[in-house]
């Protein structure tokens, strides 16, 4: 047995976590938001087995949390921000491990307007809907990017009754039937255009080449990045053993539910079998 830190409780690092525990093994888990990750994003999941009809994004998200706690109580709500070699395995805030599961996914990127930083500050302004059932009397809002994931928040939020202007530079990208979807909804208005700056008067003020828009709150959905923590001691490229990547940290834009489970429990074996040979 060992004692093992999964960093990241999205769903890569929930299977990990469980199956994991079910080998016996000691698991620290650490989470800077909420567990299930970038999940509470999707307006619904069509691509994941065991739901015939599919399944909204949050609920999902919500049955994987439940899940989660049923069998963990070890969670420290916090940023990793550094993993050290140690010579007997790693560290992390002081708490030493035999092994680490890096599952910290993906972080949205800034679009890098003057004034994003400030409507952030204020509350206006978020990098993805998870919190959208704690808005209160928002009715309009701004989607800033052109990718799916900003098409699918889109819907979400019309579905939701909130009046959508989804503001892209050129062109929609994103599978056909979700753009289908996003042309046909009335509660999204299309706007070709480039945000130059934003500012704040009472609502978020979001300036174009040549208006000026009013909304009570903006999302910025630009593409996301892999974010890891600072590693001292080792590069992720050559990883030493018992350190492993699982789930969007491994894949980036292009990882799905279904991948960073899959991964995630992989990864939870291959750690397993790591640690009974060193037993
Ligand atoms: C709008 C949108 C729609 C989507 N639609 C679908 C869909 O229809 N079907 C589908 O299969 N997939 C969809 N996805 C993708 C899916 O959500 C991801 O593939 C999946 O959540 C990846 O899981 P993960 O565990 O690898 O990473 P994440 O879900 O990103 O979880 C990573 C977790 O790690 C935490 N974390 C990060 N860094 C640290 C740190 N340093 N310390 C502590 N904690 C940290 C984060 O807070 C987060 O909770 C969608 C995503 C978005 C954004």
């Amino acid at each position: 047995m060992g004692k093992v830190a999964v960093v990241g409780a999205g769903p890569a690092g929930i299977a990990a976590t469980i199956q994991l525990i079910r080998y016996g093994h000691e698991v620290q888990v650490y989470e800077k938001g909420r567990v299930s990750g970038a999940l509470w994003n999707a307006r619904r999941v069509d691509n994941y087995p065991g739901f015939p009809e599919g399944i909204s994004g949050s609920e999902l998200a919500n049955q994987m949390e439940k899940q989660f706690l049923s069998h963990v109580d070890n969670i420290i709500i916090n940023e990793v921000e550094e993993i050290r070699k140690t010579d007997a395995g790693f560290s992390i805030m002081g708490m030493d491990f035999d092994g680490v599961i890096l599952c910290t996914g993906t972080t949205p990127k800034k679009a890098e307007f003057p004034g994003e930083d400030e409507l952030a500050d204020a509350g206006l302004l978020h990098y993805g809907i998870a919190e959208v059932d704690s808005w209160r009397g928002v009715k309009e809002v701004a989607v800033i990017g052109g990718g799916e994931a900003s098409i699918d928040m889109s819907l979400n939020l019309a579905e939701n009754n909130i009046s959508v202007t989804l503001i892209y530079r050129s062109e929609l990208r994103g599978i056909i039937s979700l753009k289908e979807l996003a042309f046909n909804e009335e509660g999204i208005t299309r706007l070709e255009g480039e945000v130059k700056s934003a500012g704040i008067d009472e609502k978020a003020v979001v300036h174009l080449d040549n208006r000026e828009l009013r909304f009570d709150r903006v999302i910025v959905s630009v593409g996301r990045e892999v974010v890891l923590p600072q590693l001292v001691g080792f590069s992720i490229d050559h990883p030493p053993p018992r350190m492993l990547v699982a789930g969007d940290a491994t894949r980036g834009n292009l990882g799905q539910v279904a991948m960073a489970v899959g991964d995630g429990v992989q990864a939870a074996i291959a750690m397993s079998e790591y640690l009974e040979e060193r037993n």
